[in-house]
């Protein structure tokens, strides 16, 4: 049975915008000691602004158009800054046979034109080959690749910011014994470098599919016993998140940002978005276990 202290402590979260799902809960974030983080959406806004366009062969605003065109229907936040980028919906523009391709992008026929939007990964699937460009290595941007009817058609890139919350978030969560944290990403190296260096965070892994984000876990999770390891934590938001959010000890998804699946395969949910908020959530959970002792 679960103390009455139980209850009062997933109130006392609540009102400070933490939703627990359960009291089970309060002692698996006591006993907290990694925090394993997604990037985009949990570390940054998840609000990325188009930093350069480079076409080739065709103009700049026909290459964001079949871009944004594209990620007409996808949640992704990369889509939602390439529509935004374009700035109105054509409506003569017939989109059909969408497909998400999970960690690499989207596809779509656009006025019967087969067109691709994605990373690298996706080119190097599609066994197109591209020269490194100078000016991308030296932007910490991603790069959004386009291809048109299997020809390569130039490349957008976007750039994402750190929450204003992020720095302190991590330093509370060091503060408070967490000793292990870790961020994931499906991103490419140099920006997931430039990011964990900027926010002060050790361990970082980066140009991950959704399968390897849950292998990393799994790792970290079989190393020892939960006496010896303590518990785990995955922090995340995306549609991609899901199957990693269940398989922590305890999965944490954002809430006002978040995707319906991340936030139903989640056990808690910050409801502001903030990374700070899981202190909190540790600290509550904490003082809640100790009363019920
Ligand atoms: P993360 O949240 O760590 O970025 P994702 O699995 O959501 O991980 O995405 C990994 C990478 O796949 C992105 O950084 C991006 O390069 C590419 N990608 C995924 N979905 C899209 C999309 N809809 N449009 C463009 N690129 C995408
Ligand atoms: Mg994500």
């Amino acid at each position: 049975s679960v103390p009455l202290t139980f209850f009062a402590g997933i109130g006392g979260a609540s009102r400070q915008g933490v939703l627990i799902k359960g009291g089970n809960y309060m002692d698996t974030l006591a006993k907290l000691r990694m925090v394993v983080f997604d990037k985009t959406g949990t570390l940054t806004e998840g609000k990325f602004s188009v930093t350069d366009i480079h076409p080739e062969k065709i103009s700049k605003d026909e290459l964001l158009h079949l871009a944004a065109h594209v990620e007409r229907y996808s949640t992704h936040p990369i889509a939602q800054s390439l529509r935004l980028a374009y700035g109105h919906e054509d409506d003569n523009c017939e989109v059909s046979e969408v497909e998400e391709m999970a960690g690499h992008g989207v596809r779509a026929c656009i006025n019967g034109k087969q067109v691709c939007v994605g990373n690298r990964k996706m080119l190097d699937d599609m066994g197109i080959k591209i020269d490194t460009c100078k000016r991308c290595i030296d932007q910490v941007a991603t790069e959004v690749h386009v291809v048109i009817d299997g020809e390569y058609a130039g490349h957008i890139l976007v750039a994402d910011l750190v929450k204003k919350d992020t720095v302190e978030a991590i330093q509370m969560l060091k503060k408070a014994g967490i000793d292990r944290l870790v961020m994931l990403t499906g991103d490419k190296e140099n920006v997931a470098k430039q990011v964990a260096d900027s926010i002060g965070m050790d361990e970082y892994h980066a140009e991950l599919l959704p399968v390897d984000k849950v292998k990393i876990v799994e790792k970290l999770l079989n190393h020892s016993s939960v006496e010896h390891r303590g518990t785990l934590a995955f922090v995340g938001d995306g549609i991609n998140d899901a199957p990693v959010l269940a398989r922590a000890d305890v999965g944490i998804a954002m809430g006002a940002l978040g995707s319906d699946a991340a936030i139903e395969a989640a056990d808690v949910v910050l409801m502001d978005d903030k990374p700070s908020k899981i202190e909190t959530a540790i600290r509550i959970a904490r003082r809640t276990i100790g009363i019920a002792r």
